[in-house]
């Protein structure tokens, strides 16, 4: 799919603000740093559409963009950030819950995994959670120009290996860098397709 326009629309903090228009919804999240942000830069092939800090934990809005002018990308706060303040915590995890619970129109999340990091708890209960409420997700691994690609083959596979322990089946897995623009076809290619349905 060709991005021809991407423009942000609106930020906010509650769900019941957002675009009231019902369009197919692509929200992305992972832990602070993960590369959200590249990566949806990435794929709009825009520089500076979402902020990109090399301060973690900045977004802790809800951040919509329209593209080409018929679907949204959204991003959501980055969880899992330490150094906020426990009740800072509290109200971003109610953000990002109450979103995807309650959004219907949210086609599919993608939930970003650095690929240089082994299974994190907090992701992987983050993942069961999702299961729980038969949230529709795909795990997109981030970074992988920073693995060789043999150490990128071991890293995935252990990911997988342990989503299987608890999982019967996966979910779509994307592989992906913002350096070198890897999984952006395969990634637009499979919004392409939901957005058919
Ligand atoms: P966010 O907090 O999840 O939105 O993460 P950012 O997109 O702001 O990225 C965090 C840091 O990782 C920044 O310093 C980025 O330049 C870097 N980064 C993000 N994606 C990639 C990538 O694919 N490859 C490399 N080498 N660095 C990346």
């Amino acid at each position: 799919m060709n991005i021809t326009s991407a423009k942000f629309e609106i930020s906010n903090t509650d769900v019941a603000k957002c675009p009231a228009v019902c369009r197919h919804e692509y929200a992305f999240i992972g832990r602070s740093n993960v590369g959200k942000s590249s990566l949806i830069n990435m794929l709009t092939g825009r520089k500076s559409l979402a902020m990109t800090s090399s301060k973690p934990g900045k977004t802790t809005l809800i951040n919509h963009f329209l593209i080409n002018d018929q679907w949204y990308i959204v991003d959501l706060p980055g969880y899992g950030y330490a150094q906020r303040s426990k009740e800072m915590q509290r109200q971003i995890k109610k953000i990002i819950e109450d979103y995807i619970l309650e959004r219907q129109q949210m086609t599919c999340l993608f939930v970003l995994v650095d690929s240089r990091h082994d299974p994190q708890k907090i992701d992987l209960e983050f993942m069961e959670w999702l299961g729980e409420n038969s949230v529709p997700f795909a795990i997109v691994f981030t970074k992988l120009d920073k693995l060789s690609s043999a150490a990128a083959k071991k890293q995935t596979e252990k990911y997988r290996n342990t989503l299987l322990e608890s999982w019967e089946s996966l979910p779509p897995i994307f592989y992906t860098s913002s350096a070198d623009m890897r999984g952006r076809n395969e990634l637009l290619d499979y919004i392409e397709e939901l957005n058919q349905l």
